[in-house]
């Protein structure tokens, strides 16, 4: 068995230019994160090499002894931590988590209520080209033209009207606290089920800095990877009477066999998730992102609702005479990574855009501070102000670089692994 850098030196190359990106630059998209070496190091392990289709002590392979127990502590860490009844820790992604909800209780026609995917939805959430929107009849509701907040009254209009089995809240652009128990009412009243897709505010959730979902929701799903700060996957809580149909539904219902190495680093990022220093980390992550917002209204950019409650904000760039595609490439120029994103009622094309969605949950990780994040604006400022002098975008370049600098990423790692 050799080791990559002998066997494959072009991957490992790669490998190594990505470690270099991300220890250069600025990481700004809302749903990354950096992982701790503890989680690195379990997903980069030789769980890799187990099967074990089933669950704890109900498996269909032999051997599984230690990799069950594993499992077993993610189930119950992951109950702990967010207060739920039930956990299922084996999907591989937050796609297949909102898969295995709608196929536990929706067959194919019946109607999902979820939020718009122009107005910060995800495509799981009724995208025409994914399968929620090409097996479900999806109802889309959105935000109020004013406020650019949910618009719940509309919510509660649009179940009365289509009776939906499921009503989705939660989403991948919504820089506002989400009201669950509003939510909840609205489904009680026509009799939906309740799936809340906390995917972005996990790790708020987790750590307090966001109010849970989880007493309000029949189902919560989530991906591990974002505010979480765990191995890329997903994870489905939910109450007790939906437990055994969940289960059924992901394994053997979407999925063969789980994936040992990842659930293992999800039990150790919910692990890590319970230490008093993570409430910190949600609770800076917010404080980040308010201060990185106010940096930009205060260099005339607009934020989609006037700022934020979690931990990302919309920028609408019109004022600045640029499109969000054209300032994520100027971004890029110079280290700074964001995401082209729709503002609500945009009257681009989703390729183009009129804004960006800027997210501060991996630069808090790598221990950066309000202080810091007025400098983030004015980097950002700088660079989107001046998208064609080469000079400036320059010394834009060689500021986010030091900055970076100033906060090592994997200072102990020499290699792209543990
Ligand atoms: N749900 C929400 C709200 C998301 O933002 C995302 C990803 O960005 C997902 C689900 C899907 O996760 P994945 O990319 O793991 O399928």
């Amino acid at each position: 068995i050799s080791s990559l850098t002998q066997a494959d030196p072009q991957v490992f190359g790669m490998m190594e230019g990505e470690l270099a990106r991300q220890r250069d630059g600025l990481e700004l998209i809302a749903s990354e994160n950096f992982v701790s070496l503890a989680v690195l190091q379990a997903q980069g392990s030789v769980l890799t090499n187990k099967y074990a289709e089933g669950y704890p002590h109900k498996k269909y392979y032999g051997g599984c002894e230690y990799v069950e127990n594993i499992e077993e502590l993610a189930i119950k860490r992951a109950c702990e931590l967010f207060g739920a009844e039930h956990a299922n820790v084996q999907p591989h992604s937050g796609t297949q988590a909102n898969m295995a909800v709608y196929f536990s209780v929706m067959e194919p026609g019946d109607t999902l209520l979820a939020m718009n995917l122009d107005q910060g939805g995800h495509l799981s959430h009724g995208h025409p080209l994914n399968f929620t929107g090409r097996w479900y009849k999806v109802v889309p509701y959105g935000v109020k033209p004013d406020t650019e907040t949910i618009d719940y009254d509309a919510v509660e209009a649009l179940a009365k009207e289509h009776k939906p089995k499921v009503i989705v809240a939660g989403a991948s652009a919504y820089p506002r606290f989400i009201d669950f128990k509003r939510f909840s009412d609205i489904a009680q009243e026509v009799g939906a089920i309740l799936m809340v897709d906390m995917a972005h505010i996990a790790g708020l959730v987790a750590g307090g800095a966001h109010p849970s979902p989880v007493p309000y929701a029949d189902f919560v799903t989530t991906t591990t990877h974002k505010t979480l700060r765990g191995p890329r996957g997903a994870l489905i809580l939910c109450k007790e009477k939906y437990g055994a149909q969940l289960d059924r539904t992901v394994f053997p219902g979407i999925q063969g066999g789980p994936f040992m190495h990842v659930i293992a680093a999800k039990a150790v990022c919910f692990h890590l998730a319970m230490q008093p220093e993570f409430k910190e980390y949600a609770k800076q992550v917010v404080a980040n992102a308010k201060a990185l917002a106010k940096g930009l209204s205060d260099r005339g950019f607009r934020l989609v609702s006037g700022g934020t409650d979690n931990h990302m904000m919309l920028v609408d760039l019109r004022s600045k005479k640029i499109t969000g595609k054209e300032a994520e490439k100027v971004l890029e120029s110079v280290g700074i990574t964001v995401n082209k994103n729709m503002i609500p009622f945009d009257p681009e094309k989703p390729m183009v855009t009129s804004g960006v969605r800027i997210g501060t949950p991996a630069l808090t990780t790598r221990g950066m501070k309000e202080k810091e994040m007025d400098l983030v604006a004015d980097l950002i400022d700088r660079a989107l102000s001046h998208p064609d002098s080469e000079s400036e975008k320059e010394k834009v370049r060689r500021e986010v670089k030091e900055l970076a600098h100033r906060f090592p990423l994997y200072p102990e790692l020499s290699n792209p692994w543990c």
